[in-house]
């Protein structure tokens, strides 16, 4: 196994990075024979080799030679708290099956287990290139494994309680503008209808991104049609039925929708059972959408309809969510299946959704993004067999290529 080789960039490095793939994935997405200067942390200039050298002075080259130089990516939505259930639960073609396993098994960790297997994944996320990410969790202890890592993004404290009052949330403190840290809601049949609103609230007062797990199954729909099936069942098991609850009779977005909690500012994770209205709400609202296309395959609840959630121009980013529903922490896997299954789709497009598209979602665009002026936090990729030189074939070809991150930049100011 060889090693990746990572460069904590300083204020006073001063470089030019040549490299013979310079993949931006802006316009244009590729510049082959590239170079990047890098000054103070940030990209000062980017563009053809041959062009930025004539106006770079006493920077130090870096030659990567035929590697594929290329922003971050953003791992919009995992749990780092469940990595130790990885192969602990089988894949299943039933929803709830999976989610009465994830609530036995995880009782069974400790806390060291946890904080140890959120290091390693950490590490393995590292490795996939991931530099930005929105980590869910229902304890503090990826807390410590995050802050010590280079990444960036979000630390989501998650909120289940189907029975909760309205109760004003105690501010959480952020230490670095590194990792924010904000409440959000599971799902909407987990969080009361006062609760979600309490969340939402806290968020917009600290414009913060409010989560939450939406339209994933398709027990969740029947739950608030109907207020009925495997869903009504487990609640009432685990003591957490709402008396109070009125089923809607109508689907997940729409009950979201007329609590006032969608906006520009909401990520719904999942979004897979979706109506032709519940697009147009999604969309007039602004919603942000990831997807976990491998979880939702694992979990037995569905698929995402890329093409539908386009064709709304919904605003997209990947996430892998946790090991207890995936066995890599792999966006290129991510986009690989979601290839697989929408054949047309444009490798270029997932390539952007997997990076770009989730840093900006998350607020992080300065930091996963080959730009003037953003912090200089780069990847750098290696492939089995030489790509083609025309961007649409090199995309592909580079998803379909077995890939492995030899140098990571960091710019952590
Ligand atoms: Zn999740």
């Amino acid at each position: 196994m060889s090693l990746m080789e990572e460069i904590y960039l300083e204020p006073h490095h001063h470089f030019l990075i040549r490299t013979k793939y310079l993949f931006a994935l802006n316009e244009p997405p590729l510049i082959l024979d590239g170079a990047l200067e890098i000054k103070n942390l940030r990209i000062l200039r980017y563009g053809a080799y041959r062009e930025i050298q004539k106006e770079v002075v006493g920077a130090k080259l870096i030659d990567l030679e035929d590697h594929i130089l290329m922003p971050v990516l953003t791992n919009a939505h995992l749990h780092l708290e469940l990595s130790a259930l990885r192969f602990r639960i089988p894949p299943t073609g039933k929803f709830i099956l999976w989610v009465r396993q994830v609530i036995k098994k995880r009782m069974e960790l400790s806390p060291l287990e946890i904080k140890e297997s959120a290091t390693i994944a950490i590490k393995e996320l590292l490795k996939e290139g991931v530099g930005i990410i929105g980590d869910v969790g229902n304890s503090a202890l990826t807390l410590e494994p995050l802050s010590k890592s280079p990444l960036l993004g979000y630390l989501f404290q998650e909120i289940i309680n189907f029975k909760g009052k309205k109760i004003s949330l105690s501010p959480l403190k952020e230490f670095s503008n590194r990792l924010r840290l904000t409440y959000s809601a599971h799902a909407p049949y987990t969080v009361s209808p006062l609760l979600l609103q309490a969340i939402k609230a806290y968020c917009r007062k600290r414009k913060k991104l409010f989560v939450i797990h939406l339209a994933e199954s398709k027990e969740e729909i029947q739950f608030l049609r109907e207020g009925t099936g495997p869903i009504a069942e487990l609640l009432k098991e685990r003591n957490q039925w709402n008396e109070a609850f009125i089923p809607r009779g109508t689907t997940p977005v729409k009950y979201l929708d007329s609590l006032g909690v969608l906006d520009e500012n909401t990520l719904a994770i999942h979004a897979i059972h979706l109506e032709e209205e519940d697009l147009k709400i999604l969309s007039q609202r602004g919603v942000k959408i990831c997807l976990c296309p491998r979880s939702n395959l694992y979990t037995g609840a569905g698929f995402p309809n890329l093409p539908q959630l386009l064709k709304y121009k919904l605003s997209l980013c990947l996430g892998t969510d946790s090991l207890a529903s995936n066995d890599r922490l792999s966006l290129f896997e991510e986009m690989k299946t979601l290839l697989h299954f929408y054949p047309d789709t444009d490798p270029l497009l997932l390539l952007r959704i997997g990076s770009i598209y989730g840093a900006k979602i998350l607020g992080f665009e300065d930091y996963g993004t080959i730009k003037e002026g953003a912090f200089a936090n780069l990847v750098a990729i290696s492939l089995s067999y030489p790509p083609s030189e025309n961007p649409k074939e090199f995309a592909r070809d580079f998803l379909f290529s077995e890939k492995e991150v030899k140098y990571r930049f960091y710019a952590l100011n």
